[in-house]
């Protein structure tokens, strides 16, 4: 599909709701299991014809507290709690704040992970979640293929045309 067509409402398809106080990864895992299998791909007969079928994650749509989660980075009120960018909170009225060199880019964010994974002390590990505004524990997300900024964008609307 081209991207016009791919951000039609009538292409978006509702998988389920995770009901208050679930677990979220208990409802998720069996998504991500299937998202696996599709990455790894698999034949099917359509039309009396054997077609190869793979595909993986397209973007993560969630609210704010959650899309953090999704994308492993701390809360929106923490120094560094915007997923998209690594500005501080306390400038986040800076108007001339630098996007490109501000960024969160997950070849970074990756290597932000191995640091504090093998970070030797709790205090240690602490430190670093907090210098770089990333979590400890992974999110279920991290089982699949996919850049955990620019496929958890912040809600954007989607115009129907
Ligand atoms: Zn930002």
């Amino acid at each position: 599909m081209t991207q016009v067509i791919r951000q039609k409402l009538k292409n978006h398809f509702l998988l389920g709701f995770i009901p208050f106080g679930a677990n979220c990864n208990d409802v998720l895992k069996p998504i991500i299991e299937d998202i696996k299998e599709l990455e790894n791909g698999f034949e099917m007969d359509l039309d009396n014809k054997r077609i190869w079928i793979t595909g993986g994650l397209g973007n993560i749509t969630s609210d704010l507290p959650e899309g953090n989660e999704q994308a492993r980075i701390k809360n929106h009120n923490a120094n560094h709690g915007c997923r998209i960018c690594i500005i501080h909170h306390d400038e986040l009225n800076n108007m001339s704040f630098d996007l490109a060199m501000g960024r969160r880019y997950h070849h970074k964010t990756s290597l932000q992970f191995v640091e504090l994974d093998n970070a030797q002390t709790h205090g240690e590990k602490e430190f670093l979640s907090q210098q770089y505004g990333i979590r400890n524990k992974p999110s279920i997300f991290d089982n699949v293929t996919r850049d955990r900024h620019l496929q958890c964008p912040h809600v954007r609307l989607l115009a129907e045309t």
